[in-house]
């Protein structure tokens, strides 16, 4: 077997790793490269292998930085199937279709700035496209995937539907077993289970995302969210929450649900200015069976679900006016909008309009990557840019990152731990889907505790 790394290579986004197994071909996701426009357009064109020349997709999760060029591949011509668990497909119906508009909004916004001419990347078409290929499988289940490699899906406890996947292939008389861990979830989160490891593996890919910081307890950054709302509540201002539709944004719900239960926050709206969370909203509770059911929150919501992602304290905005109307809205009130490092979406009409306002609050929920509006509000910047105009940044700014979805430092290495305690084999570890620093600060760590990691650059390739 021969893997190649080709994206989400000592960076975040793109991820996508290329398996070449007797003449055949299959990636592991196809994500889409973040970040500034002029970067990312010929990385995002460039595709890992000749789409004729593609067996197969295994796809980790729904977030688009590991399924949003699913669509450009079926543009090019791929029609092989695209194997995902249930619930990521579900969720990438309703993601890429946004995806789609996005690009196409990109698209025209850059006609009309700058005259220039460039297609969006894919369209509709092309989503619907690649919603045929998609196959569903369950958690669990071995799937055989091209002739003599299968695969299994196993939860990564990071979003809803998100695996971690094993490979297994003969070599000779051995079975030898590949995992990929996806992104990595953390222990805790609400909704979503915790994240199983692997077993019995020969080699491991795995995410770095926070490979040099350690999160803060989720009770900790709880009480914090709760401190926030209650002093920009004070205030009479808006709590700005640019957040991802999925994922995310389902667990703020529930969790400002909580602290309204418990007295911890005034019951204030919260308003989810978005269509592609009310959407992933309800695929949420379509696949309310692989809810965490150890948490005493979500067994209620089994109770009565409409009772509780459709409580009175939730308003859905359902239309271009109500998006509107939330805009002028006095606080104090709680807006989620997407996407989540404000990149695009509704959430920039509500900086445009909230972030010169020194009583607003902009709350900082989830990893922003580099070159992103997100990644500079929390820098602070004293000026920043949206829809190409000069915003003062006057509003507060709160970053928590108790709140990400993605394993802490602790937390990568205990996985990796656990998936060394029942892998005998186990030889090497390729870090990927990280920024430099937080890769080589993990690795050097790893490799001090005895495990054999690096950071593969992109296009570089290995022989199993
Ligand atoms: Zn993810
Ligand atoms: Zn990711």
């Amino acid at each position: 077997m021969e893997l190649t790394f080709h994206g989400a290579a000592r960076e975040v986004t793109g991820s996508c790793h290329v398996v070449r197994i007797g003449g055949k071909t299959v990636l592991l996701d196809a994500g889409l490269f973040q970040g500034r426009r002029a970067d990312v357009r010929a990385k995002n064109v460039a595709l890992p292998a000749d789409p004729g020349r593609i067996d197969a997709v295994v796809l980790s999760h729904a977030h688009i930085d590991h399924a949003g060029r699913l669509p450009y591949l079926a543009r090019r011509g791929y029609r092989g199937p695209i194997f995902t668990t249930h619930a990521t497909r579900d969720l990438c119906g309703v993601m890429l279709a946004d995806s789609a508009h996005i690009q196409e909004k990109d698209a025209e916004f850059l006609a009309r700035r700058n005259r220039a001419h460039e297609d969006p990347l894919y369209d509709r078409r092309d989503v619907d496209m690649a919603m045929q290929s998609m196959r569903g499988i369950d958690y669990g289940r071995w799937t055989d995937v091209t002739d003599g490699l299968r695969v299994q899906l196993i939860d990564a406890g990071h979003i809803l539907g998100s695996a971690s996947v094993v490979l297994e292939w003969r070599d000779g008389l051995t079975t030898r077993r590949l995992a990929f861990s996806g992104d990595i979830g953390r222990t805790g989160l609400s909704i979503i289970r915790d994240p199983v490891p692997p077993q019995d593996v020969d080699a491991v890919i795995m995410e770095s995302t926070y490979g040099n910081r350690e999160h803060p307890a989720v009770e900790d950054a709880r009480e914090r969210l709760a401190a926030t709302v209650r002093e920009t509540a004070a205030r009479g201002g808006r709590i700005l929450i640019p957040a991802f539709a999925v994922g995310r944004t389902q667990e703020l719900i529930y969790t400002f649900h909580e602290l309204v239960l418990a007295g911890r926050i005034p019951r204030i709206p919260v308003i989810i200015d978005s269509p592609l969370a009310t959407e992933a909203t309800d695929v949420f509770t379509r696949h309310a069976n692989l809810f965490d059911m150890s948490e005493s929150f979500v067994r209620q919501f089994h109770a009565d679900p409409a009772g509780t992602l459709g409580n009175s304290l939730v308003e859905f905005t359902e239309s271009a006016e109500a998006s509107k109307a939330a805009m002028q809205r006095r606080g104090p009130v709680i807006v989620i909008a997407a996407s989540g490092m404000a990149e695009s979406g509704r959430i920039l009409h509500h900086l445009l309009h909230g972030a010169a306002d020194p009583r607003n609050t902009i709350l900082i929920v989830g990893f922003q990557a580099e070159h992103t509006l997100g990644r500079r509000i929390v820098e602070r910047r004293p000026v920043i840019k949206v829809f190409g105009d000069e915003v003062a940044l006057r509003a507060q700014v709160e970053v928590l990152n108790g709140y990400s979805a993605h394993a802490g430092h602790a937390e990568l290495v205990a996985w990796l731990g656990a998936v060394r305690k029942t892998s005998p084999r186990l030889k090497h570890t390729w870090l990927v889907h990280g920024e430099p620093d937080a890769q080589d600060s993990l690795a050097s760590d790893l490799n001090a505790h005895g495990y054999s990691a690096s950071c593969p650059s992109p296009r570089d390739r290995v022989v199993l």
